[in-house]
């Protein structure tokens, strides 16, 4: 605590994993004697920089960029790269360290970073995002590479932000070398599925942890936080698999329409006139904005928080409960406070953490990695399936490895315990580095 002094997040996020793992290091006491806690919680390397840029008014303005490359003992550091005037060193690492034990999950060769920006792309140009992203891969190209560091999208930096990055990147390198960023467009390196695969695989999933007590989304009603682009592709997808989105949110706050959320609406909102939630009430007949107030008041039989961390509280998963919330899927990192998800837990809802549920994004990343290694390109079909697979691999793991330390059903405890022992096993055997 005292090294890491005021990273309230990354202090969260190491707890909730080290609540878990008892019973592992119990097992296991090379773990202690080789100090592996203490060193997975201590990134391998942590980059800090300027970012100066210059606004449309002709003003300079100064942003501050992170990179922490967490562990590397799966392979190269792997993680997005968020742009929000929020964003500081305790919640790159929490981001970071949850990253580690995510993809470690997936079964893919990738290892755990994060970054981003104090930057708040709200409000501003498409030159001015443009600016800035020059400015900060001038920074970041030293320390990334295929082999090395692979960023990719998170809040706030999506296909344009890439676009300009790589651009950048390849402009300073004179390499292109299509592996070193992913949630690229497909016109240059990307992979079909991507932009849906974190979504997508969140709603995969969450109809695992329903099938598993007998259920399916089948006429379900379902809550979704967020429109981004985590929020967008649940909301699809759980429409193909049956249920119906009713609510749906943004800073701002939440939009409710009884009928089903209508998704072409809300991408044409966000995704092409980058616009407000609200404005999706004004052309719904039917719909309704409601401001400043949490989306979780509306009943629901399936919960998904998918815009940021700590957005769902005690107080909010207690009205789930109440209205009946039978399962709860993290498409967003640490969406539920800590509290939140012992109430779901005692009460018996399924509650997938993120590190599991919203696991497709970095593996069809890592997708993505392995088309640009050897120049293909996939169906979107042939993506698809194997993210599927890997999301049911990703369930059947942690609910195996939850039944096998004696608490079924416990997602968190399975994805922490499962996700832990891969990486702790590998840093063993790659000795003291
Ligand atoms: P986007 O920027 O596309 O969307 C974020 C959404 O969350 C927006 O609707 C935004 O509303 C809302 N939001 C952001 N911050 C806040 C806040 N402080 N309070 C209320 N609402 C907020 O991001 P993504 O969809 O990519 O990411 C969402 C979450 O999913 C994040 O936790 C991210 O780490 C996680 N994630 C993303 C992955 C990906 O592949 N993109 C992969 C795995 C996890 P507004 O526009 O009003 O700010």
């Amino acid at each position: 605590v005292q090294r890491n002094r005021g990273e309230d997040e990354f202090h969260q996020a190491v707890r909730e994993v080290l609540e878990s793992i008892g019973p592992v290091v119990d097992k296991h006491p090379e773990y202690a004697e080789q100090k592996i806690i203490e060193r997975i919680c201590e990134p391998e390397r942590q980059i800090v920089f300027r970012v100066p840029w210059e606004d449309d008014c002709g003003e300079v303005q100064i942003n501050r960029g992170f990179r922490v490359e967490f562990n590397s003992a799966l392979g190269p550091y792997k993680g997005g790269l968020r742009f929000h005037p929020s964003v500081y060193q305790g919640i790159v690492k929490f981001l970071g360290f949850e990253q580690i034990f995510k993809n470690a999950l997936t079964g893919l060769p990738i290892g755990g970073g994060k970054g981003g920006a104090d930057f708040d792309p709200k409000g501003r140009s498409d030159r001015e995002v443009m600016r800035f992203c020059q400015s900060f891969m001038t920074e970041l190209h030293r320390h990334i590479g295929e082999y090395t560091d692979v960023p990719a999208g998170d809040i706030g930096v999506g296909g344009r932000e890439i676009g300009y990055l790589f651009g950048q990147y390849k402009r300073i390198t004179n390499r292109y070398e299509s592996g070193v960023l992913t949630g690229k467009h497909l016109s240059f390196g990307g992979a079909r599925v991507r932009t849906e695969a974190t979504g997508f695989g969140c709603a995969f999933f969450v109809q695992e942890m329903l099938s598993a007590r007998g259920e399916s989304f089948d006429g379900k009603q379902v809550v979704v936080s967020g429109s981004g682009n985590v929020a967008i592709y649940t909301m699809e997808k759980v429409h193909q698999l049956g249920g119906t989105v009713v609510a749906c949110s943004d800073s701002s706050g939440y939009v409710v329409d009884e009928k089903g959320i209508d998704v072409e609406l809300i991408k044409q909102i966000k995704e092409i006139e980058r616009g407000r939630i609200s404005a999706y009430a004004g052309r719904r007949p039917g719909a309704k904005f409601v401001a400043q107030r949490s989306v979780w008041e509306v009943p629901c039989d399936v919960a998904m928080p998918s815009a940021t961390q700590n957005e769902l509280t005690a107080d909010d998963a207690a009205t789930l409960i109440a209205n009946g919330c039978v399962a709860v899927g993290e498409g967003a990192n640490m969406p539920t406070t800590p509290d939140a998800v012992r109430g779901f837990q005692e009460a018996g809802v399924a509650f997938g953490p993120g590190k599991a549920a919203n696991a497709g994004g970095v593996a069809t990343s890592a997708l993505e990695m392995q088309q640009n290694a050897s120049r293909d390109s996939w169906s979107f079909e042939f993506t698809e399936k194997r993210l599927e697979e890997i999301m049911k691999d990703v369930h059947a793991r942690c609910y195996a490895t939850a039944a096998e330390y004696g608490m079924p059903g416990n997602y968190v405890a399975g994805a922490n315990i499962a996700g832990f022992t891969n990486v702790a096993d590998a840093m063993l055997r790659l000795g003291l580095v």
